[in-house]
């Protein structure tokens, strides 16, 4: 590993932030004396052992699942506000990491085009989904319509949250291309009783995003809410002009949504803990009322608990996500919306060479769409190309390149006959900036994977 410079320089902000508070009489912690350095080192030693158990995520040849390493300066101001571990449910426990919660989220509206909006952070993508179809659900009032509906491709937490909120669910086919399939939609929207559309741009499994333009159009005729989950694609928003269409023209339709979900510990940069839900409506913080007879005591102005779902949060996530924007602001040509270009020519580049080895196939009728790639083994039948797929996984992990296995539909391959049959196949996630350079050598070993077991 390279040398990181992180703890020097948190120790000097940590130093800092100790002035902050040198107007405190000086007190002794009871609990640093108490437990002696020796045994805390030990501790901490057998800690560091048993994170050795892990796959080497952080690292280039891991380009299995969604994975990203935080950026060093998250990283360093998470700690950093862990010496006094805000809480942002109310300014009370959180009031400087509030206000930067504040201002991260705005700069992510912004990105989506959005100045009148109400949202906040949340501990991920799941809750934040959780809280755009409760708000869907409290705007439908007790209204039959209040179905929801979302691809086969759709996050599967979709179905989950909707049981939770006791809402009906169903799915709608998913294209060759893992986009939602319009005719499907419309089919289940001519039932009348849809209420919200879920609408995702960039699928967890091969990153495919479904035709927003289209399905607002569709709102126009039938009234439905549309709920964005970009929960994976969302910081893709920044590059929307050097995407293919159509998904060019979904990011650009993006803020003609009525709810969007943006997970910053996904693409941006940040510890897990992180996610992000926006109204386009702000009256829907109505929603959220109650009566806490506890917290809101410090201030007038608005506090974070009145408008989320969740009580107690991280206000270290803000700390580490305002830091992090502060670096690497949101911004089309700056340095953040350019490693997301690596990415994706890391993708483009990973399946024009799928595409030229005939041991492999690619996606029949459409290039990966943001950053994830998925091929299949090519082999006389699905069950013989599944355990291919399963025994180069295997092999490529001996030669420490670690990717992902995903279920997906054969006829996306364009192989003949057995459609809808589900067959293991090869993912990629390259959501490194390294990815780019890395995938010689990335290609390397999973050439080198498959020769090994062609010659036994
Ligand atoms: C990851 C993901 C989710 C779930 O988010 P978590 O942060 O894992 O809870 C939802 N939707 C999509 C499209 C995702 O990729």
């Amino acid at each position: 590993m390279t040398r990181d410079r992180t703890l020097e320089l948190l120790s000097r902000a940590a130093a800092v932030l100790d002035r902050e508070f040198g107007h405190l009489p000086g007190f002794e912690s009871e609990r640093a004396t108490a437990s002696d350095a020796s045994s805390l080192q030990a501790v901490l030693d057998e800690t560091a052992r048993r994170l050795g158990d892990n796959y080497p995520y952080f690292h280039p040849l891991y380009a299995g699942q969604m994975l990203k390493p935080p950026h060093p300066v998250a990283r360093a101001a998470y700690a950093l506000a862990m010496t006094i571990n805000p809480n942002n449910h109310a300014r009370d426990g959180g009031r400087a990491s509030s206000e930067m919660e504040i201002e991260a989220v705005r700069e992510i509206a912004g990105m989506f085009g959005w100045t009148e909006y109400l949202g906040h952070l949340t501990s991920g993508g799941t809750m934040a989904n959780l809280e755009a179809l409760w708000v869907a659900s409290q705007t439908q009032g007790t209204a039959t319509h209040r179905r929801i509906v979302g691809s086969e491709q759709a996050h599967y937490t979709h179905n989950r949250i909707s049981s939770v909120l006791k809402l009906q669910y169903s799915s709608v086919q998913a294209d060759a291309c893992g986009r939602m399939r319009l005719d499907s939609l419309e089919d289940e929207l001519r039932k009348g009783d849809v209420g919200t559309v879920v609408v995702t741009l960039g699928t967890t499994a091969i990153g495919a995003v479904d035709p927003l333009p289209e399905i607002l159009k569709l709102r126009e005729k039938y009234d439905f809410r549309v709920h964005v989950d970009a929960a994976y694609g969302g910081y893709f928003k920044l590059i929307e002009d050097v995407l293919d269409e159509p998904a060019q023209a979904a990011y650009k339709a993006i803020a003609q949504a009525d709810s969007i979900v943006i997970d910053p510990h996904k693409h941006g940069l940040q510890p897990y803990g992180c996610g992000c839900v926006l109204f386009r409506d702000p009256a829907v913080g109505l929603f959220y009322k109650h009566d806490s007879p506890y917290t809101y005591f410090s201030s007038k102005d608005l506090h974070l608990g009145e408008i989320s779902l969740e009580c107690s949060r991280a206000g270290a996530a803000a700390v580490a996500l305002w830091a992090t924007q502060k670096l690497l602001p949101l911004q089309p040509d700056g340095e953040f919306a350019d490693a997301l270009a690596k990415s994706r020519r890391a993708a483009l580049d990973l399946d024009r060479r799928l595409r030229t080895d005939s041991r492999f196939e690619a996606l029949a009728g459409c290039v990966p769409e943001l950053d994830i790639v998925v091929w299949k083994m090519k082999a006389e039948s699905t069950q013989g190309s599944s355990a291919l797929a399963q025994s180069v996984f295997s092999a490529c992990a001996r030669r420490n390149l670690h990717l992902a296995l995903v279920q997906l539909p054969q006829f996306w391959f364009g192989s003949a006959g057995s459609s809808r049959e589900l067959g293991t196949c090869l993912r990629s996630v390259l959501m490194k900036p390294e990815h780019e350079v890395w995938l010689d050598r990335i290609w390397d070993e999973l050439c080198g994977a498959c020769s090994e077991m062609e010659n036994g």
